[in-house]
């Protein structure tokens, strides 16, 4: 029941972000937004050349553009259901094929634009303009479209999350005592387990999509002080704590006040030492 109502909603909002991304409800201004963007702008085509061109002819405008001498493939779009924004390009045997998050179905010809050159870019190994990713990450950003990726992440994204319960350390344990010491007892606890691989890169991340705390299994191990394992856990509840901001492009996930309050960590510094140790 709960489910029915909750994919409901998901669809509606997706539906709700489609209506409202419809191209003719944007101008090309709009969405160059900032003057970050003046000779794009300058340089664009009529905005009713590029409003009716389809997804593939976008892509095959953009692969003329970065490889004028290469005879143009066939370009084939797909929008497919993923569980995230994900999207991909592949040439092969003269035929690009391009697949694109369902998320994006709609999504105005500037914004597919950029995304084509951030793909081609990709595929071709080289850099793509800030500038285009510049647009792409801030139309992410806005609220109804990255309301509806986090819609669709829950529905459809299925999540490992072990138990709490490590070989050595109990998640449940530490924030519950790092709750009634840094937080009053007042953060709701969220879903808590261990990576399944013992990750260097990333010792710890709050996923908002599924309510959970992940913590690196590298961490669970004897050798492991407990204070660190206490740290990254601090860190992540903080992400509980202060939500991401979003400012125009930039997602802003360690904020000034969230820094603040990480400062209110006992040992902070020697915390620090003994994950920099663990992870080189
Ligand atoms: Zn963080």
């Amino acid at each position: 029941m709960q489910a029915d109502a909750q994919q409901r909603r998901g669809k509606q909002a997706l539906a709700e972000a489609r209506r409202r991304q419809r191209p003719e409800q944007l101008t090309f201004a709009e969405l160059a937004g900032a003057p970050a963007e003046p000779r794009l702008a300058a340089a664009a085509p009529p905005a009713s050349a590029v409003l009716f061109e389809s997804p593939g002819e976008i892509f095959l405008r953009v692969f003329r553009e970065l490889k004028p001498r290469t005879s143009p493939p066939e370009v084939r779009v797909e929008f497919r259901r993923f569980a995230n924004v994900n999207s991909f390009a592949r040439l092969e045997d003269g035929r690009l094929s391009i697949r694109l998050s369902d998320v994006l179905e709609g999504a105005p010809a500037p914004i597919l634009e950029a995304l084509a050159h951030i793909l081609l870019s990709k595929l071709y190994r080289t850099p793509a303009p800030e500038t285009y990713n510049l647009r792409y990450r801030r139309y992410l950003n806005r609220k109804e479209i990255s309301r509806s990726l986090h819609l669709v992440r829950q529905q459809r994204g299925r999540k490992f999350v072990s138990g709490p319960r490590g070989e050595v350390f109990d998640l449940e344990e530490i924030f519950e005592e790092l709750n009634a010491r840094h937080f009053h007892g007042l953060l709701a606890r969220p879903a808590l387990g261990w990576s399944r691989q013992p990750s260097r890169s990333t010792l710890g991340h709050f996923d908002p999509s599924h309510n959970a705390i992940i913590l690196s299994r590298l961490l669970d191990g004897a050798a492991v002080p407990r204070l660190a394992v206490e740290y990254v856990m601090f860190h992540e509840m903080l992400h509980l704590r202060h939500p991401v901001e979003h400012r125009g492009a930039r997602r802003s996930v360690h904020t000034p006040e969230f820094r603040a309050a990480e400062k209110a960590f006992p040992r902070l510094q020697e915390a620090r030492q003994i994950l920099k140790k663990l992870t080189r």
